[in-house]
């Protein structure tokens, strides 16, 4: 049967989490976590994401129950794995480095075995220091039911990582390391991204620039520039002719481009989403 991961990105919409000179952890946390979502949905896993866009899962309620909700997803959609995604904080500024928590209940267990592949994982793909297992009484990994970890990508406190986290070759590596340890704690084969430029499928590209236009017609002007941005990826994959180009949307209108790509996908055909994606790239790596 299919396995079920259930995909964490730490914090959301208010709560930003640790805050850094320039980033704000909660984002950095959703921007790894979509990159680690499509490199398992590649190598065949089911994936469940308990945010996709910059919100508290939780509509309303206290920080407290938005983490209970959380666990209470992946419970119910009887996910075979939690991963919670953060980065960390510390006093030293130049603490730096990759660690993977577990719940104190799983030392010595497989839990702990996996986080040490995971750790290992990131950091040579990331090329950071690997700062091994933590245990601690996070309420995500106590309040799962499966087995689950607690992702601390780096210190937002230390300068140098902090501006690699700002890089989306950085957060690829990242992502892509997770998933490849992630895989092999499934048995399910990894497939590493394909080489070179993106492709799609022609009538899936021409759908989705469809959909972009249509998008367009009823949109403010920053968004219409960012719905042309979108759809001008999308041509350039699918070798369509690019006729207008209105040059790069600000990024608060990319964000929310973005954010609508992510909306749709999940009600897209394979072929589409892959359409999407290309589109969420090119907005994210503005
Ligand atoms: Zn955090």
């Amino acid at each position: 049967m299919q396995k079920i991961i259930c995909i964490d990105p730490g914090h959301g919409g208010p709560d930003p989490g640790a805050v850094g000179a320039h980033l704000r952890e909660s984002d950095i946390n959703l921007r790894v976590s979509l990159l680690l979502r499509d490199a398992l949905v590649r190598s065949g896993v089911r994936v469940l994401m308990t945010r996709e866009t910059d919100v508290l899962p939780l509509k309303s309620g206290t920080i407290g129950e938005d983490l209970a909700y959380r666990a209470r997803l992946a419970n119910t959609a009887g996910a075979d794995l939690y991963v919670s995604w953060h980065y960390d904080s510390s006093g030293n500024p130049s603490t730096d480095g990759v660690s993977v928590w577990v719940h104190p209940s799983q030392k010595g267990k497989r839990t702990e075995q996996w986080a040490v592949a995971i750790s290992t994982s990131i950091a040579t793909a990331a090329s950071q220091k690997d700062r091994g297992v933590n245990f601690g009484d996070f309420q995500v990994l106590r309040d799962t039911a499966m087995d689950a970890v607690l992702i601390e990508g780096g210190f937002i406190s230390c300068r140098a990582e902090e501006a690699r986290m700002a890089d989306r070759a950085f957060l690829l590596q990242q992502a892509e390391g997770a998933a490849a340890a992630l895989c092999g704690i499934l048995g399910t084969a990894y497939v590493p991204p394909s080489s070179g430029a993106p492709t799609c499928d022609k009538q899936a590209a021409e759908d989705v620039i469809a959909l972009y236009s249509q998008l367009a017609k009823r949109a403010t002007p920053a968004m219409v520039v960012a719905a042309n941005f979108a759809a001008n990826a999308v041509r350039r994959a699918a070798g369509i002719p690019i006729t207008t180009d209105l040059g790069k949307p600000t990024a608060e209108a990319a964000d929310r481009m973005e954010a609508f790509t992510q909306a749709v996908w999940h009600m897209s055909t394979p072929q589409v989403q892959e359409c999407h994606h290309i589109a969420a790239d090119a907005l994210r790596a503005l």
